[in-house]
């Protein structure tokens, strides 16, 4: 059941969904500014400045153990930060801000939910927690693909449908900030795209949204800006069309591996770098042409593939993830 600091959301007046936001329009939806926040040794977040617009889909990256989720936290005003400064929507989160809550949408691996009742009781009861009209609950229901399963109980629904109705408790206020954590983690392909509309359906309302994700290609297709956190700190922060042109023109040519050999590959001109991935040899350059003249030669051009960077590399570049490929030739 839901924590007691929820409840406090019932103090606020009632909103209905196309009311523009509440408060000074001006400044950025997130400003953050050298925030520090350690737990006894570990500087879980190390030094972090960021602005969030308002309007903007903000990406969060970074592998487990980055201080994303002490980050966010931070941000929804359920963690303190040592030191720094934090404006959410002009305001400050900390100390816990009641003037603030309804103005934040929040869906966390960790959501509850009143099991016992139906998908459709549980929004409506969440709809009243805000105070908005009961037509709100069959929005937010609708609004993530779930009214057909409107009757059916939250304990029985399946895990890809609960993560949608976590993300419809989380909006059915139509907050004005959302902050979703992985909120695609469980969902099956279908209901991956779906929720994608629904989310560029928020952006296009003029709905700021800050999410963490470990799906790359989802936040290359959806964020307007990313951060990638290493340990703590901001290792880079822009477009993901900016980072991976700022990553170099390096081309990746995939070469069926029983059809050329790593010596040979890595023998052509123009080939810098030579790894085997499942069954491919991978062969990076920034002469595509020349190289993929050169493989024509030796094996023919059929199923070879050509792959341009992606946010994949430049985040796996960042992370150190990458060392685990085999050695530089
Ligand atoms: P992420 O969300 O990127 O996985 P977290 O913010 O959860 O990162 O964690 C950052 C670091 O802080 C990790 O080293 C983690 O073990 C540590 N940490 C997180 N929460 C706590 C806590 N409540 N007490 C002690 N250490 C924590």
């Amino acid at each position: 059941m839901f924590h007691p600091k929820e409840s406090s959301m019932t103090s606020t007046a009632p909103r209905t969904p196309h009311d523009p936001p509440a408060g000074p329009s001006a400044g950025p939806a997130v400003a953050l500014s050298d925030v520090h926040k350690a737990y006894g040794a570990t500087r879980a977040v190390d030094g972090v400045s960021l602005t969030v617009e308002r309007g903007e889909f903000f990406g969060l990256l970074g592998p487990n153990g980055a201080g994303k989720t002490t980050l966010v936290e931070i941000m929804e005003g359920q963690r303190r930060a040592d030191s720094g400064t934090v404006a959410v929507l002009g305001e400050s989160p900390w100390p816990r801000n009641t003037a603030l809550l309804p103005r934040l949408g929040v869906q966390t691996q960790a959501s509850s939910f009143f099991v016992r009742l139906t998908a459709r009781e549980h929004l409506a009861t969440m709809a009243a927690l805000y105070r908005c009209d009961s037509a709100a609950a069959e929005r937010a229901l609708a609004s993530v693909g779930l009214t057909e399963q409107g009757g059916t109980r939250v304990d029985d629904l399946s895990g890809g449908q609960r993560q949608r109705l976590a993300i419809a408790s989380a909006l059915v206020h139509d907050p004005e900030l959302i902050f979703l954590d992985e909120p695609t983690a469980s969902l099956d392909p279908q209901a991956r795209r779906s929720l994608w509309q629904v989310l560029r359906d928020l952006k296009g309302r003029g709905r700021t949204i800050v999410y963490t994700t470990h799906h790359l290609d989802e936040a290359e297709a959806l964020c307007d800006r990313v951060a990638i956190m290493v340990a703590g700190r901001v290792a880079a922060l822009d477009s993901p069309g900016r980072l991976i042109a700022a990553a170099g023109p390096t081309t990746r040519l995939l070469v069926p591996a029983d059809r050329l050999t790593p010596e040979q590959a890595r023998a052509m001109e123009g080939v810098d770098r030579v790894t085997e991935e499942g069954g491919s040899l991978v062969l990076e350059t920034l002469a595509a042409g020349r190289v993929l003249a050169a493989v024509d030669a030796i094996a023919g051009l059929q199923g070879v593939q050509t792959r341009t960077a992606s946010l994949e590399d430049v985040y796996l570049d960042l992370t150190g993830a990458g060392a685990a490929d085999a050695p530089r030739p």
